[in-house]
């Protein structure tokens, strides 16, 4: 038995070694390459891909799992071995289903869609992605149907990102929040706005950076195990656990961007890099789904960093790196400002409250599309009918509107957006489960201190990597089913004392 497990772990180390080579390389693409380098960086990345798709997919594979099915049944769920052999096969099985012909062609789409969207957005040109979104919805639905059995055409999509999860799940649980939701959004936005003009000074971009490096130093990111460097969209990215990048971009005329970008992306980074580091270089040395990951960015962007008591103590450090800007802006002034709630067009602008309706909207727009329902040539005149009927608000133009999120010009519709709002809900109960355990924190995070939090999340979370699926994680770090109460509850209590609802 021990041969056999070893003698998987061994060719999964060499799928993973191959799937890191292709982050270090579209790391690259994203930072420092020249553009001269994009067309040999393209097939780069594909032979690296199709060679790690071909060596997980190798029978040998398979039979290596079937081998050890008697062993790892009579481990107890939760230990190492019978997680990495649960979780290889759940991978295994799924990507075996897939032809390598269907990966290469669905890549080669996604690029060339890419391409045409970057053109097509500042152009506000629906028309000319319209056939691209044609494809990729045909595509979409091949994929899907790859997996025959499912109960929604969107179920086989989601589960990629999200294992477990489904279309029906979700949509009733999304139903709940909106109905709560619409309520407090409009409580709130039939007030005056926030004054945000606080933010919106000139502040160069070499403070910007130091200071946002000295903020998640503290949270807990390791700089020793990572970077920070500079992109068009900011992400996390991992090349081993010793090496968890992270990237973000700095307006100088608008302070919030950077600051909460890079928290955001340090939270990911703080989830990776907390994981266990004997799990390195097995399919369990990762964050376990879209939704839990989202849950840590979240945390520790919004339930932290742009919490009182952690400006409390960051707010004076602030001050007096902008001294010019700052010194005449009260800190209850900052908080109200960087807590701004309106409704707006764009999602990754939105603040925490209006947030999940826009995903809400694309998760909807997803299944419908997926169904049948909604022709492609009709998603522009429905995106402003939604946004006018949740929001209010209806763009001047297409770019502001349906071709404003990459997600489906590169990749699949169906899956894409649902652990945004996943991972808002998650985030309030396991900080309240944290805050239950031990109710210190917020006094700590006055003081500049986050290592209790920190420690209660890698204890519960970020130790385990993939081992369990994300109602699992909930479940056993908060003891009770996903529930969107804790977020509510969050939302009201904060923005309730905000703006007096
Ligand atoms: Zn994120």
């Amino acid at each position: 038995m021990q041969r056999n497990l070893q003698e998987l772990k061994t060719r999964l180390l060499e799928v993973n070694d191959l799937n890191s080579a292709s982050a270090v390389l579209s790391w690259d693409q994203t930072t420092y390459m020249p553009p001269g380098g994009a067309p040999a960086r393209g097939r780069q990345m594909a032979t690296l891909s199709r060679l790690a798709h071909e060596k997980f997919t190798d029978p040998a594979i398979g039979k290596l799992l079937d081998d050890l099915r008697s062993y790892a049944e009579g481990l107890p769920y939760d230990s190492d071995d019978a997680s990495l052999i649960r979780v290889t096969r759940r991978d295994y099985e799924k990507a075996i289903k897939v032809p390598s012909s269907f990966v290469a062609e669905l890549n080669r789409h996604g690029a060339e869609s890419y391409q045409v969207w970057t053109e097509a957005r500042p152009a506000n040109d629906f028309k000319r992605v319209q056939p691209y979104l044609e494809k990729t919805l045909d595509l979409s639905r091949q994929m899907a149907n790859f997996y025959p059995g499912y109960e929604h055409i969107a179920d086989p999509l989601i589960d990629y990102a999200d294992p477990g999860m489904k279309a029906e799940s979700i949509r009733a649980l999304f139903a709940q929040l909106r109905e709560r939701l619409v309520p407090i959004v409009r409580a709130i936005t039939t007030q005056p706005a926030a004054d945000d003009a606080c933010l919106r000074l000139s502040f160069p971009e070499a403070q910007q950076l130091a200071f946002g490096q000295v903020v998640i130093k503290q949270l807990g990111y390791d700089f020793n195990r990572g970077r920070q460097d500079k992109t068009h969209h900011p992400f996390m990215t991992k090349f081993s656990l010793g090496d968890v990048r992270i990237t973000t971009r700095v307006k100088e005329n608008y302070l919030a961007d950077a600051l909460f970008s890079t928290i955001h992306e340090a939270g990911h980074a703080m989830y990776e890099q907390g994981i266990r580091r004997d799990l390195e270089g097995t399919p369990l040395a990762g964050g376990t789904s879209s939704g839990v990951h989202e849950s840590q960015s979240r945390s520790w962007e919004n339930l932290v960093g742009r919490s009182r008591g952690f400006w409390q103590y960051f707010y004076p450090q602030l001050q007096a790196t902008f001294p010019d800007q700052l010194k005449s802006v009260s800190s209850d002034a900052f908080y109200r400002a960087i807590n701004k709630v309106e409704r707006s067009l764009i999602r990754t602008d939105a603040d925490e409250v209006t947030y999940n309706l826009h995903v809400m909207i694309r998760f909807d727009f997803e299944l419908d599309l997926l169904e049948g329902k909604l022709a492609v040539r009709d998603l522009p005149g429905a995106w402003q009918a939604s946004y006018q009927s949740d929001l209010g608000l209806a763009a001047s133009d297409d770019g502001d509107g349906v071709l404003q999120d990459v997600h489906w010009f590169g990749g699949l519709i169906g899956g894409s957006f649902q652990g945004y709002t996943l991972g808002n809900v998650m985030s309030a109960q396991f900080f309240a489960s944290a805050l239950n355990s031990h109710p210190e924190i917020p006094a700590e995070m006055q003081q500049g201190k986050f290592d209790t939090l920190r420690g209660w999340l890698t204890e519960n979370i970020y130790q385990h990597g993939s081992k369990f699926t994300p109602l699992e994680i909930v479940q056993r770090a908060t003891g009770r089913p996903l529930s969107i109460d804790p977020y509510i509850d969050y939302l009201r209590s904060k923005y309730g004392e905000l703006y007096r609802l």
